[in-house]
């Protein structure tokens, strides 16, 4: 064994036992070689923890973000705010994304990632834009993020509206990164396309015809976040977007769809047949106020849960998401499982997509565990772990990434965390200037 936590509070949302008390975790090249009531003995060159009590949680996983916002947090607004989603997209995001130069896409990965792991997230499904600075910017975030111990899939945004060398140069960094990282453990290449209304038929041909190269391939890309990509793809001959996507043959077991707040009973099927894999985003989408996606197609599909960019805390997004969907739910309806979500269909998603266990405290799984220095006012037990993980806890003052403490007693280790966000704050000043002149 390298490590052996004792005495802690072994949580395991969703799984059984969901709480293990005084229970100890053993960890071994970075996996979890055992775990349980009763720690093995004689161990020898072996660093044993006494956790007294705290609470232990897998790493967390975000399903969908967009470490490239990182830098947007307290952004000035535009002077005549956007009228609806697409507005948003031309007066926010794109503005920000075209913006990006190789410091400030750094500084946003740093900064991003950095804001994650304080949050006990171990495993981050990203999707990136820096449309003048594209080749070589994947290979930022996974150095970033292999410096902090943390588990990566990265995607670049492939789009029509920069052009056709735009375009091509987007596709051309997916693809050089897919070969470069195709059997890398703690990095997952994926394709990243925009959306559907910012691609041409051709353009989808073009991406699918440069697929076969590549093995294990799955694309990752914003599906029917708003009507108006629904109406776009009706526009071009298609029953839907998800129908667009499928004729060209893009749909597969790797596919992350993202949002589908629009999709119908035939998408559903169409994604549950090819097993597809769905992600839900309550934050942005009641930011965006573009609708909610149902809780049927969510829990069909075993949909995960995603920030889109809006925030580093997944059990913030999951109180907030059950907080959204409450608002409009009549009284004593169920609610949305966000735990499930959180614990159990975004570990299912990450161990697919990367090949190996995560998000799981068992045996065989990866070491990668948030713990909480946490004494509730209030009694803590099986049948009410939701309860607490929505609704109290906070940081975690430890996290543990492929069995190597990366924060350790509220301190992060190995990084300069003073540094970075020196650097971010510098940096976002300078984006900023430069998108008001994009
Ligand atoms: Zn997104």
């Amino acid at each position: 064994m390298d490590l052996l936590l004792t005495n802690g509070r072994i949580a395991n949302p969703g799984s059984e036992p969901s709480l293990i008390d005084y229970g100890f975790i053993a960890i071994k090249d970075g996996l979890i070689a055992a775990v349980g009531n009763e720690p093995p003995q004689g161990l020898v060159d072996c660093e044993i923890v006494d956790l007294a009590g705290k609470l232990v949680l897998p790493g967390m996983i975000n399903a969908h973000t967009h470490l490239y916002s990182a830098l947007a947090l307290g952004m000035p607004w535009p002077v005549v705010p956007p009228q609806n989603f697409i507005e948003k997209l031309q007066k926010i995001w794109w503005p920000l994304d075209r913006a990006l130069d190789e410091d400030s896409t750094r500084a946003s990965f740093e900064a991003g990632l950095l804001e994650c792991i304080r949050n006990g997230v171990t495993t981050v499904i990203d999707h990136h834009s820096s449309q003048n600075f594209i080749s070589g910017s994947l290979e930022i975030l996974a150095e970033v993020a292999g410096a902090m111990g943390m588990n990566v899939a990265a995607a670049f945004e492939i789009t029509d509206r920069n052009g056709s060398a735009g375009f091509e140069a987007g596709l051309r960094e997916n693809l050089e990164f897919f070969k470069r990282y195709q059997n890398h453990s703690a990095v997952r290449p994926l394709i990243g396309l925009h959306a559907s209304f910012t691609l041409s038929d051709q353009s989808l041909a073009t991406i699918r015809q440069a697929m076969p190269d590549v093995v294990n391939w799955g694309i990752h890309i914003h599906v029917s976040e708003d009507q108006a990509d629904e109406v776009d793809a009706r526009n071009r001959g298609y029953r839907s977007v998800i129908d667009r996507l499928s004729k060209f043959d893009l749909i597969n077991e790797n596919s992350l769809i993202i949002h589908g707040i629009h999709t119908l009973p035939e998408d559903v099927e169409i994604l549950t047949e090819a097993g597809a894999m769905l992600v839900h985003n309550p934050t942005s989408n009641a930011n965006n106020r573009v609708g909610i996606l149902s809780a049927d197609t969510i829990n069909k599909l075993k949909g995960g849960l995603g920030t889109d960019g809006m925030q580093a805390n997944l059990l913030k997004e999951a109180k907030e998401g059950t907080l959204i969907r409450s608002h409009s739910l009549p009284g004593g309806a169920d609610n949305l499982d966000y735990i499930k979500l959180l614990f159990d269909h975004n570990p299912k998603i990450a161990t697919k997509l990367f090949g190996r266990t995560l998000g799981k405290i068992q045996v065989g799984g990866a070491a990668d565990l948030a713990i909480y220095d946490y004494s509730p006012r209030t009694e803590l037990s099986p049948d009410n772990l939701n309860g607490h993980l929505l609704f109290g806890i906070e940081q975690p003052s430890d996290v543990i990434c492929g069995g190597k403490y990366r924060i350790r007693d509220n301190k992060l280790l190995n990084q300069n965390e003073a540094e970075i966000k020196s650097a971010a704050r510098i940096q976002s000043l300078k984006l900023w200037h430069k998108m008001d002149k994009t």
